[in-house]
């Protein structure tokens, strides 16, 4: 048994380390009855209870009796309370999108505003702003906004808040986190879109527990990946590291906006997909809406050319990194679906050693919303005293 005590020099450091085991316990694993936190976490029954009362007097989690009747006194059930909320936005080339999502990733709401055109860095920033008015029923209900959280398809530096580079939006060396932070009023917080993907899935969706895959991300920007070897997401030297988009897979091949041709990025593409189903706009629900419903020989062959070439993508990371499980999002989701279990067995039967799992998402279009709150969460889980 471990006590929670501490010494008396570090026993509030020790206190609020303690508040964050349990507090990051029922966001990420829902709830949880304190008999089971005592024995997840090795403190003694009466440690949990205090701890368990310290958040509920934060007003972060909520404790209720479990339901059934069994003999003996029932272990009260711990939950987060979703009304600790956060915003979240994802700026893509044809659309923004705007969530506000709970503790425990409950998505409260998701609005989708198809834009006129591939929006400027303030045109995004202002139509955020305006959504989030839009959204103030919502907010209404939210007993507290942490900050917003933003999931941007480029090269952003999550220390500094700066996007690199964004390439489809045109978006270069630019602070983020400042006018989307003060249009919202809220602290902001920035990352990659696939790696908030990556994130989200690794703590809630398909890759819980899985300690080596690859995500890929598939927007209407282009593709993005995320690496997970080890429990340890791969960064790189500075940040940038986990761009699977731009992997050849077409030699001579289309022109892609890295300067190469037949890049991943360049021939697996939603708009092909959208232009091949005769959609105009619409995303990617309206394109699994198609892909659903018999599509016709224009769309099946475009989804089958691009599924072939995801195929020579994901055998080369399946012979780099040796995941056990792959998790295509996005776009690339509807593609697993339309492929069925081929893929799998494709990039199974052509890569040279194991045997690894094919699955899309499991967050669906909530994914990169889930992943940007989550990271305007940490600050809060990492230090709820
Ligand atoms: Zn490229």
């Amino acid at each position: 048994m471990r006590s929670a005590q501490g010494t008396a020099n570090g026993t509030e450091g020790l206190r609020a380390q303690n508040l964050s085991q349990i507090l990051t316990m029922v966001h990420r694993d829902g709830p949880l009855s304190r008999a089971e936190l005592t024995r997840r976490t090795g403190f003694n029954r009466s440690t949990v209870g205090a701890l368990v009362l310290a958040l509920t007097e934060k007003n972060l989690v909520r404790e209720t009796e479990p339901v059934g009747g069994r003999v003996g006194r029932p272990s009260p059930i711990v939950r987060v309370n979703p009304g600790i909320a956060a915003l979240a936005v994802n700026p893509d080339i044809d659309a923004l999108t705007v969530g506000v999502v709970g503790l425990g990733g409950h998505v409260h709401a998701r609005v989708r505003r198809e834009t006129a055109g591939i929006p400027t860095l303030e045109e995004a920033v202002r139509l955020t702003g305006a959504m989030v008015s839009e959204l103030q029923p919502v907010l209404g209900g939210i007993d507290r906004l942490l900050g917003v959280g933003i999931a941007l398809p480029g090269l952003v530096n999550a220390g500094t808040g700066r996007v690199l580079v964004a390439p489809h939006l045109g978006w270069r060396d630019a602070d983020l986190t400042g006018p989307f932070g003060t249009a919202v009023d809220l602290p902001a917080v920035a990352a990659n879109d696939a790696s908030l993907g990556s994130l989200a899935e690794s703590i809630f969706g398909a890759a819980v527990g899985v300690a080596d895959s690859v995500y890929l991300n598939g927007s209407a920007s282009g593709i993005g990946g995320g690496i997970v070897t080890g429990r340890t997401q791969l960064v790189g030297s500075r940040g940038y590291g986990g761009e699977l988009g731009h992997t050849l897979v077409r030699p001579g091949g289309s022109s892609c906006h890295c300067g190469r041709s037949g890049c991943l990025d360049a021939e697996v593409r939603l708009e092909r997909l959208l232009g091949a189903a005769g959609l105009d706009g619409g995303g990617i629900e309206a394109l699994e809406d198609v892909l659903a419903d018999s599509p016709g020989p224009g769309i099946r062959s475009e989804a089958e050319r691009q599924v072939e070439l995801l195929t020579v993508a994901l055998v080369n990371f399946v012979n780099i990194f040796d995941p056990s499980l792959i998790i295509l999002g996005g776009f690339l989701g509807s593609l697993v679906d339309f492929a069925g279990t081929s893929l799998e067995d494709q990039v199974n039967s052509a890569s040279l050693a194991g045997r690894v799992t094919v699955r899309r998402a499991a967050l669906g279009p909530e994914l990169l919303l889930v992943g940007a709150a989550e990271l305007a969460f940490q600050p809060l889980l990492a230090s709820p005293a």
